[in-house]
């Protein structure tokens, strides 16, 4: 930024446009801030092409694996099929509707009687034991349908003709609702927890932030962003993955609509933080071993905060010390997470935010038990401790 003539311009310019871009209080750098999240699909199945299969009197969907499922979680349980289906118009226009089927499939365990070592470890294989069952398919059988279609099935909840049906990026969901239970109902339940616990948080904190009267007032005026990107379980390396160009282009367009130059935007990349959210590993009361000794979250105990020598978490020092900042002003307490060394942590969507864009970044979360299973557990008050942090972390400056 040129001085602050230049900001002056900036300012006015955001006022105009119901944006916000401006430099805090006495200063005369931008700060523009961008929140990071990622709600993404849970592990788990997707429907295959030509999906429909029957055997032995049952109707069967072709599911293919997702990501890393718990894939014994997934079994004898309701799930329905969610996503989108894409539809040929007569003008040759394609069109998606959401669809959502209700409670359809299962995927049913062998009886113990017909495995009975299954509980010295049990073994599936990822195409032969995990294609649900969706109905029956025996001529005859009250209530048996041998000519029934997933697509037919699929088009019809989304209502449209099966035939115009020309593609569908469509998953297994389980269809049992959240609960809270336990003593004092301090647990918590659902699916999908990786990672929608952190969109909710995110959004709710921005939400809650307000329009104007949000701000610290005067000049003080930020962009705070939140933004969510699917694939993070695969790697990321998609059109609508983090490492896609999603997040940079909306930012070059924000920039651009409110006339940055080049040096603006290298200002205000420096002047900003991200916080990076996804669920972490609560220490299990049955495995306490696999983590770190000093750095073991617990349940209840407020937003984790993790770390990784080897980057695959991009928290520094000074990312760190924000988080701590955010935590410390909403009032809520927080603890480090840094893996067991000889039980290597996963990764997120912090170190590629942080290097695509150069934007220094902290990597944070709720923790929670069973990841990766289709019913995940959290303690109830962490994703109302994760939402105040995030929200005192809006207001968390970094000059
Ligand atoms: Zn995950």
């Amino acid at each position: 930024m040129a001085g602050p003539g230049r900001g002056r311009a900036l300012r006015r310019r955001a006022r105009r446009g119901r944006d916000r871009l401006d430099g805090p209080r006495g200063s005369d750098a931008d700060d523009a801030r961008h929140r990071d999240r990622h709600p993404h699909r849970l592990p788990g199945f997707k429907l295959k092409p030509r999906p429909t299969t029957s055997a032995h009197g049952w109707l069967q969907a072709g599911v293919e694996v997702y990501g890393g499922p718990l894939l014994n979680s997934w079994l004898d349980r309701e799930l329905e099929l969610a996503g989108r289906v894409a539809v040929r118009g007569a003008d040759g226009t394609v069109t998606e509707h959401l669809v959502r089927t209700g409670p359809m499939l299962r995927v049913p365990q062998l009886a113990i009687h017909l495995d009975r070592a299954v509980n010295d470890g049990l073994a599936l294989d990822k195409q032969r034991h995990t294609q649900p069952v969706w109905g029956l398919a025996t001529p005859g059988v009250p209530g048996s349908d041998p000519e029934g279609d997933v697509v037919a099935a699929l088009a019809e909840a989304a209502g449209v003709a099966p035939d115009a049906v020309d593609g569908f990026d469509v998953v297994v969901a389980d269809t049992q609702p959240p609960r809270r239970f336990g003593a004092r109902g301090a647990l918590f339940a659902s699916g999908r927890l990786d990672n929608l616990l952190s969109t909710h948080a995110a959004l709710t904190a921005l939400l809650s932030a307000g329009g104007d009267a949000g701000f610290a007032g005067g000049d003080a005026a930020r962009i705070r962003m939140v933004a969510a990107f699917d694939h993070e379980e695969l790697g990321s390396e998609s059109r609508s993955g983090a490492a896609g160009p999603f997040l940079a282009d909306v930012l070059d367009r924000v920039y651009a609509g409110l006339g940055a130059t080049a040096e603006d935007r290298h200002r205000a990349i420096a002047a900003s933080w991200c916080v990076s959210s996804d669920v972490g590993h609560a220490v299990h009361p049955n495995y306490p071993e696999r983590h770190d000794p000093a750095n073991h979250p617990v349940a209840g105990g407020g937003p984790i905060l993790k770390l990784n020598a080897n980057q695959r978490y991009a928290s520094d020092a000074v990312g760190s010390a924000l988080w701590q900042a955010a935590c410390r002003t909403a009032g809520v307490p927080s603890q480090a997470f840094v893996s067991n060394n000889a039980v290597p942590c996963g990764s997120t969507i912090g170190p590629i935010t942080a290097t695509r864009l150069g934007i220094r970044t902290v990597d944070v979360g709720a923790a929670i038990l069973s990841m990766h299973s289709a019913r995940e557990l959290c303690a109830a008050v962490d994703p109302w401790y994760l939402s105040r942090a995030m929200r005192a972390a809006l207001d968390v400056s970094l000059v």
